[in-house]
């Protein structure tokens, strides 16, 4: 049976919602972050990309190409909140909900009866009336094909490839379409004369492989509109730690704080690359020597040596004079379902 997946992606969503909660930004050219003058874009709305204006570019760059652009500070306060309701009217249709990132989601929507396209419409429209911002959306039988989609008719737009429109649609399409193909790709394909997704499905899986190693395997199977991946519910982290276990159990608990340290710094960098994630609670965790484990956790979103240090004397004392083996220091993260209770 062939599946009904669903690729949500908001428009310019940062920039968006600036422009709606600035009324008179509206019709101007927005860019979002960087107003020191000296960091990058993380957005730019589409009058500002009439200009040439990227997210990620140099907002000096920016400027020299649309120098009256609007340059607005990050909110990802708000933008963290818009998210949590467009996923609260996701839930409405499916549980099946892979969240990429705050502004783009996979949805599967194979066991229900409506037609993909009707019930994506729904969804934007939903959207639109309920936050004033728009989604496009890419219905397809597969996440690749959903998410190429999803970019034809952007913005406030979207597109259905239907399982008997996928060879078509295949043999015709750019090569850098496809998601992963980028500059290096590009060029490499270039040289094998490969302009189109057609082109590449000249080339038998062998030679691809030759010419492209692993990728070409990937490849082989992307250009003819071919991909399995399922909707990963449960992407998101629910929480994160570092462990150590010691070559010799260790007795002493202010030796185990010095260990603490360096454990919660690999905790901070990792965290780091989390932004959109918000931590609910800080834990402990210790195994002894007899294999037992504790595990002491306090709620907050501080990655605090003085709590970690509690936490660990607190774990320490219920193994009563134990020697430890393993020392593990982490957080967790707020669930999708604690950040819906939040509205
Ligand atoms: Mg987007």
């Amino acid at each position: 049976m062939s599946r009904k997946i669903v690729h949500l992606d908001m428009d310019c969503f940062y920039a968006a919602i600036e422009v709606r909660d600035h009324p008179h930004y509206k019709g101007k050219p927005v860019g979002v972050g960087g107003e020191s003058g000296r960091g990058v874009l993380t957005t730019a709305n589409y009058e500002a990309r009439k200009f040439g204006c990227r997210s990620a570019m140099p907002v000096f760059k920016a400027k020299q190409l649309c120098p009256h652009l609007i340059l607005t500070p990050i909110r990802f306060e708000v933008y963290r909140k818009e998210s949590r309701r467009i996923r609260k009217i996701f839930a409405r249709y499916t549980d099946l909900i892979e969240p990429i990132s705050l502004d783009e989601a996979y949805l599967d929507l194979s066991y229900r009866r409506e037609s993909g396209a009707a019930v994506a419409g729904e969804i934007r429209k939903a959207i639109f009336d309920e936050t004033g911002l728009t989604a496009s959306a890419g219905i397809a039988p597969n996440k690749m094909l959903a998410k190429i989609a999803s970019d034809w008719n952007k913005p406030d737009g979207q597109l259905e490839i239907g399982l008997q429109d996928v060879e078509a649609f295949m043999r015709g399409l750019r090569i850098g379409k496809i998601p992963g193909v980028g500059q290096r790709g590009l060029s490499t394909l270039a040289k094998m004369g490969v302009q189109t997704c057609g082109d590449l499905q000249k080339y038998a899986k062998a030679e691809l492989v030759g010419h492209l190693g692993r990728w070409g395997l990937e490849l082989y199977d992307r250009c003819r509109g071919r991909d399995d991946r399922e909707v990963l519910v449960d992407r998101i982290r629910k929480s994160l730690s570092k462990e150590k276990t010691f070559r010799e159990n260790i007795h002493d608990v202010e030796w185990l704080i010095q260990i603490l340290r360096g454990l919660m710094e690999e905790v901070q960098k990792s965290v780091a690359t989390h932004k959109d994630q918000r931590i609910k609670s800080r834990f402990i965790k210790l195994k002894f020597e007899d294999f037992s484990q504790t595990t002491a956790e306090k709620s907050g979103s501080q990655i605090d040596e003085m709590v970690f240090v509690d936490l660990l004397r607190i774990a320490w004392n219920r193994g009563q004079g134990k020697s430890v083996r393993l020392l593990g220091v982490g957080i967790k993260f707020t669930s999708e379902q604690d950040q819906l209770e939040f509205l």
